[in-house]
């Protein structure tokens, strides 16, 4: 039977990447939104990306009574001392728009000529009973002078990708899927869930 795997985020940018990334494997990929009653977002009370991540993937995975996955994920500027991180949604306030953040992001680094940065990502695989996997991946790249590009989410109009020049806005679904944090992780998670015993 095909097994329903609860994609645990409520960002549309992320759910998109997951329908996208977890594509062609026998699994039918459930929303928050599609469970009665709709779960309310875990909180994000974790010192780490991992424990974020699953303390998200947990409390979904028991809240449907089904394996969810979930990710932590963020943007660490080096010259910030790895600021956003962690707190890369709400660094720049709880009601920002992306395009918002992305100024203020800009505005920080004004006059900043070191603008290394890297994007985390920790996604979960979480059971019902409580167990949780953890897959990471990460990209490296710098913070640009203005926003390039209308693909993605978040920070990736801002995010030149080492060794390619390209924002990660200008990339393709499909190639952003390939290099970045995200993709990485999710190889990860793809290749264990096309190889556990059925
Ligand atoms: P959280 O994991 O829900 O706490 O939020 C992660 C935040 O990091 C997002 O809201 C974005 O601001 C940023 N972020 C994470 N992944 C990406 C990405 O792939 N592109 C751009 N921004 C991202």
């Amino acid at each position: 039977m095909t097994e329903r795997l609860l994609i645990g985020s409520g960002n549309p940018g992320k759910q998109r990447e997951y329908r996208e990334l977890l594509a062609g494997l026998d699994l039918e990929l459930l929303l928050p939104t599609d469970l009665v009653p709709v779960p309310s977002e875990p909180a994000e009370t974790g010192a780490t990306f991992a424990e974020n991540a699953s303390h998200k993937a947990r409390a979904y995975a028991a809240a449907g009574g089904l394996r969810a996955v979930a990710d932590d994920s963020g943007l660490e500027v080096d010259a910030l001392r790895g600021a956003p991180g962690l707190r890369s949604r709400r660094f720049f306030g709880d009601d920002a728009t992306a395009p918002e953040r992305n100024e203020k992001l800009l505005a920080l680094l004004d006059g900043v000529e070191q603008r290394g940065a890297r994007f985390v990502c920790v996604t979960a695989l979480a059971s019902p009973d409580g167990r949780a996997l953890l897959f990471d991946g990460e990209v490296r790249g710098e913070i640009g002078f203005a926003p390039r590009g209308e693909q993605g989410f978040g920070y990736d109009p801002l995010f030149i990708i080492a060794g390619d020049g390209r924002t990660m806005a200008e990339l393709p679904a499909d190639e952003k899927h390939r290099i970045s944090h995200r993709g990485l992780a999710v190889a990860k998670l793809r290749a264990f869930l096309a190889e556990e015993p059925r």
